[in-house]
């Protein structure tokens, strides 16, 4: 059966309106945050370090980044963007901060937002790998420092002032917050802006160099409202205990804890098979998944079954799963599943309507420049909402996936309340 593509322009970023892209980089993980007032915030930008010291001609990914963000972003005047006003790095691993320099180099940011720099020992003595990976990235910081003084900020678990609106005029988008849940081991608690150092030295001291916690665990994870709307991401934090052998290496569980109901979460680590456990989609309860893929083994069939609620017997709930850029490779180990997702390639945008109260979910062609929206069922996509199979023909092709999903009502708060209630 022949596809038919309907190319529908992606609309544009309205005042009001919080947009969260998820960029495919192909590379790493990138999201790019566009606020009601205009604020622009970037969490990550990988790079595939054989790309960025190779001979000239290959494309760096925060060039392509700087790109997509001058496309589709826009200040509250609807002038092109210049410049952000944060620059997040949710840890020190290459497919999270080696394109950050690229994209700051063109889009300067207002504030920088490390773990730990300089030295990475407070609050808990966690390392940079000794890789040159690393040396470049605390290289641009030390720039910064030098040339642009107090942009460099370490992160403040628990708060939600260190990062807010900043073109908001007094009073204007009183429910929307971005809270920092977790950063170095230390998890918010719920309360305030009270944190707990959940990994801490005594820990380490205690237990062999193998089953210490990695960078990896140190990753910052961010809790976003908006009205009814919230949304976590979490960087590369982690589950796997081998087995229950060393609990202590379970960090996503208290931070999925602490976070809540969602609407949208973000696959941790990629929805590698040491992530996104049971008690990850239990806490979060989210509606939509997004998995930033880029490598061969991401997902994890486990992790891609689970994050879908895709068990036989039904009873499940059902939720819509998207992918960033899922190999060849990693459609052919997950074939099975693939079939339940919405899409498996793409630059996933939740777009936030004015107040929060709805949401919708648009998947953009990365290999068209335009970035249109390709709309492969006009009539009926929405089906997706009572966790139909959005597949409609071959699932093997990833343009047949991409589309327009909702609007959804954003309903977490009514579960969260629920819950507690
Ligand atoms: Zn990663
Ligand atoms: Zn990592």
């Amino acid at each position: 059966m022949a596809q038919q593509y309907f190319h529908t322009p992606f609309p544009p970023w309205t005042t009001g309106t919080l947009d969260i892209h998820h960029i495919d980089t192909g590379c790493g993980s990138c999201t790019f945050i566009l606020g009601p007032d205009g604020t622009t915030i970037l969490i990550d930008c990988g790079e595939d370090d054989s790309v960025k010291h190779s001979a000239a001609g290959a494309t760096r990914a925060g060039h392509r980044v700087v790109h997509y963000i001058k496309r589709h972003g826009a200040n509250r005047t609807n002038g092109a963007i210049s410049a952000l006003d944060y620059i997040i790095a949710t840890h020190v691993h290459p497919d999270h901060v080696s394109g950050l320099r690229d994209v700051d180099e063109i889009l300067p940011a207002a504030k920088v937002i490390d773990r730990g720099y300089p030295d990475y020992k407070e609050p808990v003595n966690v390392p940079l790998l000794p890789l040159p990976f690393a040396k470049d990235y605390i290289a641009w910081l030390d720039e910064l420092q030098q040339t642009r003084p107090g942009t460099v900020e370490t992160i403040d678990v628990g708060s939600d002032s260190q990062i807010r609106l900043t073109n908001a005029v007094r009073g204007e988008y009183p429910t929307f917050s971005m809270r920092t849940i977790a950063g170095n081991g230390c998890v918010w608690t719920g309360v305030e802006t009270k944190s707990v150092q959940y990994l801490s030295d005594e820990t380490y001291d205690a237990v062999e160099d193998h089953v210490r916690p990695d960078e990896n665990k140190c990753s910052m994870a961010f809790l976003l409202s908006y009205g009814n709307f919230r949304y976590y991401t979490g960087g590369d934090l982690t589950f796997d205990t081998h087995d229950g052998r060393h609990p202590w290496l379970d960090i996503e569980t208290p931070v999925a804890q602490a976070a809540g109901c969602v609407d949208v979460a973000v696959a941790n680590h990629h929805g590698y098979f040491d992530a996104c456990g049971p008690l990850f989609v239990e806490h979060l309860d989210a509606d939509a998944y997004i998995i930033p893929a880029w490598h061969d083994t991401h997902p994890g069939m486990a992790q891609l079954q689970r994050l879908l609620g895709d068990w036989p017997g039904g009873g499940h709930k059902k939720t819509k799963v998207f992918a960033t850029g899922m190999t060849a490779t990693s459609n052919r180990i997950n074939e099975r599943f693939l079939r339940g997702m919405a899409s498996t390639r793409g630059h996933i945008v939740v777009r936030v309507d004015p107040g929060g109260d709805s949401y919708r979910i648009f998947v953009l062609d990365v290999e068209n420049d335009d970035q249109d929206v390709l709309d492969t069922n006009p009539s009926g996509l929405s089906d997706l909402a009572g966790g139909e199979a959005a597949c409609h023909g071959s699932c093997n092709s990833h343009d047949s996936l991409i589309g327009q999903y909702g609007p959804y009502l954003s309903k977490s708060k009514q579960r969260l309340a629920e819950k507690e209630g």
